[in-house]
């Protein structure tokens, strides 16, 4: 147990799952996304340095690209970050699996779980703790989430607009997403088939998924867009 963020109530101590065995082909960049640097560090690197610096987690798996896993591993080895690193699999899903296995194989008695996506690099610590902090209080999955800025319509195959959903109910989800770990070990058992997100998971076996504020500094690297984005944002943190 380690002192939160306020100082004050104890906060269960994580282990977090990385999924980084994407081929960030949107980003163009001909490398894997976890690879592409974002002011000269890669962004697999400012994520696991993100998460080890929340305070709140106590052991690392990615999941890296199966030719890349000893690249990967010499990366977070240079950057002094203690990290597991093992092969991913053909989608999130698969490579959230094998990391989540090893886990929970390297830290038996591991109480909360963290997936945390490579691509939301820059999540404030704020947010890494409260997840973590539902966590431990009893919530069996947490995720953060944003209000939508946009109107959403649902269409159809044609793109024809077919409904609007109501706006004011619907959240945009971020990670770290964090878990009870006997939770998700059965949504993977039980669910376990290709999902955008894990919490999706733990819905389909029927059990509740909270919520608690996200940020938008845990935005996802997709685009290049995205990746200037990345880059003023932490341009910004570094000169706060
Ligand atoms: O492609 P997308 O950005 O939705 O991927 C989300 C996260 O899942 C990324 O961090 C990516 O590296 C990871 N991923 C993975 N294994 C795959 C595909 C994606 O770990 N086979």
């Amino acid at each position: 147990m380690a002192p939160d963020a306020a100082g004050g109530e104890p906060t269960a101590r994580a282990v977090a799952v990385v999924p980084a065995a994407g081929r960030g082909e949107r980003l163009g960049y001909g490398m894997p996304k976890a690879l592409v640097p974002v002011r000269g560090t890669a962004l697999l690197t400012h994520a696991v340095r993100g998460l080890l610096n929340a305070g709140c987690v106590r052991h690392v798996v990615v999941a890296a690209p199966p030719a890349d896993v000893e690249v990967v591993a010499a990366l977070l080895r240079d950057a002094d970050l203690p990290a597991d690193v093992v092969p991913g699999g053909a989608d999130r899903t698969d490579s959230v699996r094998r990391a989540f296995e090893h886990a929970v194989k390297a830290v038996p008695d591991v109480r909360v779980v963290l997936v945390h996506d490579a691509a939301r690099a820059f999540t404030p610590p704020s947010v890494i703790r409260a997840v973590v902090a539902a966590v431990a209080s009893g919530a069996p999955a947490v995720i953060p989430v944003l209000p939508m800025a946009d109107t959403v319509k649902q269409v159809d195959f044609d793109g024809t607009v077919l409904a609007t959903p109501d706006r004011s109910a619907l959240r945009v989800v971020q990670t770290p997403q964090g878990f009870a770990t006997d939770v998700l070990t059965r949504a993977y058992a039980e669910a376990g088939d290709s999902a955008t997100d894990d919490a999706g998971l733990v819905e389909k076996i029927g059990v509740p998924v909270a919520t608690v504020p996200g940020h938008a500094c845990a935005m996802k690297v997709t685009t290049p867009f995205d990746l200037a984005i990345a880059e003023a944002v932490l341009a910004g943190q570094e000169n706060s």
